[in-house]
């Protein structure tokens, strides 16, 4: 049997009623739904921008970032017009830099290409993963696809009762599958909103507020009291050690710095020049010490002028660009590199 198959058969066996849930789901959204900036238009534009600064973020954090954004950049074009270190410097705050530096990727193929409406064509773009391409394609151009993320996760696994080991391949297909067929009946648009907007607001990950659903009468895990079980809990990654001994190279009120491309973590970024090193356990001596999502970071600062044997590769050499200290936020936001340079200065 194939997997397609299979995955169709799980779904009717249980004879689901998605029309019924559908229609129950978006009368609540209609009612209820909060006014936010990038509800106001059906604009791709916005809805990618505010799609990709919710993600790991809560609405009221990103709201503010949302307003000077659109402030900076108002339109696709003025996004695509703009040096990235603009575009970095107003995501500062956000986090996960990557993103940014997607985005204007992305802006500067979407002016060229226009906003394609299907997400199978949103996915050739980069930063467009499955979530973000479903979105944008289903919230600004009504393309009948479903949305999956840990809050739509959460909410089919509570509802339907489902207890799907959700973060391997064949059981997110099933639960692709199933926000796929809810978003058949009424408008995605709106589907997809609720969904976001239930997950947000009364299905949450602790304490749901399930006397305020749309789906209480009809919801597994609240008729049969295994809310606090599911969704089941994916295993924790394990948490890996890196040393990371750095050369702060200065001259005239300039840093050097060097596009990473060893370390798994600020991954592209210009970083300080050095070597990295994975090890089972705590080094004994470092100056500062810091985590990225899995990586616990040990930086060793090698002293100005020092004679150690750390000393940077000719090769590496060659890759250096030197960069105006005062821009090295805008260059790179992240805080360890704040950190190092003021280890730095100290000693
Ligand atoms: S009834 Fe409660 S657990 Fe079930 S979907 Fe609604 S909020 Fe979530």
């Amino acid at each position: 049997m194939s997997s397609d198959t299979y995955r169709t058969k799980i779904i009717h066996k249980k004879n689901y009623n998605f029309a019924k849930d559908s229609q129950d789901l978006v009368r609540w959204y209609l009612e209820n739904k909060r006014d936010l900036p990038w509800r106001q238009s059906q604009d791709a534009y916005r809805i990618w921008i505010s799609e990709v600064m919710l993600q790991q973020t809560t609405v009221q954090a990103v709201l503010p970032y949302f307003d000077r954004f659109m402030k900076r950049f108002p339109k696709l074009k003025d996004l695509a017009g703009s040096p990235l270190e603009d575009v970095i410097e107003h995501w500062a705050g956000l986090g996960y830099y990557s993103r940014a530096r997607n985005l204007h990727k992305s802006a500067l193929k979407l002016q060229e290409s226009g906003f394609p409406k299907s997400f199978a064509d949103l996915l050739d773009y980069p930063g467009f993963g499955p979530y973000t391409s479903r979105a944008v394609s289903s919230l600004a151009f009504e393309e009948k696809v479903g949305v999956l993320d840990g809050n739509v996760i959460r909410i089919l696994c509570r509802k339907y009762g489902l207890n799907l080991k959700w973060w391997e391949g064949p059981s997110r297909n099933i639960l692709q599958d199933m926000a796929d067929s809810l978003a058949q009946i009424e408008k995605p648009s709106q589907l997809n909103q609720a969904m976001m907007e239930l997950g947000a607001t009364v299905c949450t990950p602790k304490n749901p507020t399930c006397f305020m659903c749309p789906w209480n009468k009809t919801c597994v895990a609240f008729k049969e009291g295994s809310i606090a079980k599911l969704p089941l809990q994916k295993p924790r990654a394990e948490l890996q050690n890196w040393i990371w001994r750095v050369q702060i190279l200065n001259k005239k009120n300039t840093l050097g710095l060097i596009q990473n491309t060893q370390a798994p973590f600020l991954k592209g970024q210009w970083i300080f020049p050095g070597e990295f090193i994975q090890t089972k356990s705590k080094p004994k001596k470092y100056d500062v010490n810091h985590s990225i999502t899995k990586y616990n970071i040990y930086v060793q600062i090698e002293k100005q002028h020092s004679k150690s044997k750390l000393s940077i590769r000719k090769e590496e050499l060659k890759k250096i660009k030197w960069f105006a200290t005062k821009d090295l936020k805008k260059i790179n936001p992240s805080s360890l590199l704040q950190k190092i340079l003021k280890k730095g200065i100290e000693i």
